[in-house]
């Protein structure tokens, strides 16, 4: 197919004193790294939770449901944030149609915030894929089953969310020691991407059905404490997460409703409708300090948003879909606070497009500087 047109672009636009960004991963970060465990082993829940917990990270787990896994130790990790998710029913080639019941069986068992909305195919054979979508946001399979297929993703997450692809970790796959880990982590840095890891049991310890390719968890420590080390730069978070931002960032549009001296406010929508998820996942944004501003309240939908300033933008997470959001100049706030409290004769001044205020025989500006 021919081009018909190319579009030239015009001369760089004026900056816009309000412009907005979504972070490319949460919190700004360069990179995002998952940490996926599938067969639903006793060692999960006695070992590879608490060490992730204890760096603060979670990870994804995915359960084979007639393997009979440990419901309520499982159950407690999905209440700390750790994703549960299908690893079908009964572990057959191309997941026997186990799409949809292997789904219910584990949301009739475990309570979390999402559901379960993202699946691992036994023996990495990509299944019934319109089944697959029809169930879940994301399928996750292993890197040497598709050739010439990369082991990070970048910014934009896989070509097909049928096949996020991962590296697979123990004495079957590439990756061994803590080195093999931290080289992909800083790769997914360094790239601006995405590296997915799949790991079955650990050398040593109680593995129940996850027998395959068993990993030094010692590994994976090294590999969190670097991550740890690393937090301004790489994002780790279960695959459910970086699915759901990746897909909403790509969706999402962050505009300017209005704006005034005293507040600006945005909104941040997309419309990705799949049936499965609300795509309800907190996006990282920033936007310019207002000129003249010296600090700021956030709120969206009422609740208010912690941020911080830095260089002259404002920092923060909201959800999209989840209502207006509101930048207040907090100087003006404080200094209305001020004026309740001390009952005093006070008005706005409107003038040039500028609002002052006027306390007694003084006016102020909104940052509280007497106006002479
Ligand atoms: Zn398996």
């Amino acid at each position: 197919m021919a081009l018909s047109c190319i579009a030239v672009m015009g001369a760089k636009a004026e900056k816009n004193p309000y412009e907005g960004e979504i972070a490319t991963w949460s919190g700004f970060r360069k990179g995002a790294a998952s940490f996926t465990f599938d067969d639903g082993a006793p060692s999960h829940i006695a070992d590879a939770a608490p060490l992730f917990e204890q760096y603060g990270y979670r990870a994804t787990f995915y359960l084979v449901t007639n393997w009979n896994p440990d419901w309520s130790g499982f159950q407690d990790m999905a209440d700390k944030g750790h994703e549960i998710g299908s690893h079908s029913k009964t572990h057959g080639q191309n997941m026997s149609g186990e799409e949809a019941s292997s789904k219910g069986i584990i949301q009739s068992n475990i309570q979390q915030k999402y559901g379960c909305i993202s699946v691992a195919y036994p023996n990495c054979n990509v299944p019934n894929t319109e089944a697959v979508l029809q169930n879940y946001i994301a399928g996750r399979i292993c890197n040497g089953s598709w050739a010439g297929m990369a082991d990070i993703m970048g910014k934009d997450g896989p070509s097909d969310w049928c096949k996020v692809p991962a590296l697979m970790t123990g004495a079957n796959g590439t990756i061994s020691n803590t080195n093999d880990f931290t080289s992909k982590l800083q790769n997914a840095i360094n790239s601006g991407g995405w590296v997915v890891f799949l790991t079955f049991g650990f050398i040593g310890k109680n593995n129940g059905n996850a027998t395959y390719s068993p990993t030094d968890i010692t590994a994976i420590a090294g590999a969190l404490k670097w991550a740890n080390e690393n937090d301004d730069d790489i994002w780790v978070a279960p695959l459910r997460d970086v699915a759901m931002y990746c897909k909403e960032r790509k969706a999402a549009s962050f505009n300017v409703k209005s704006h005034s001296d005293e507040s600006v406010v945005y909104e941040l929508t997309h419309s990705i409708a799949d049936n499965i998820s609300e795509y309800d996942y907190p996006l990282s944004l920033r936007v310019l300090m207002p000129e003249g501003w010296a600090d700021v309240k956030i709120t969206q939908a009422e609740a208010t948003l912690s941020y911080t300033i830095d260089a002259g933008w404002v920092y923060f997470d909201a959800v999209p879909n989840g209502g207006d959001i509101v930048l207040q100049n907090a100087s003006l706030l404080a200094l209305e606070q001020t004026n309740q409290d001390s009952n005093a004769n006070c008005s706005k001044l409107f003038r040039d497009d500028h609002i002052f205020i006027l306390r007694g025989d003084k006016t102020y500006t909104l940052q509280g500087q007497e106006v002479k």
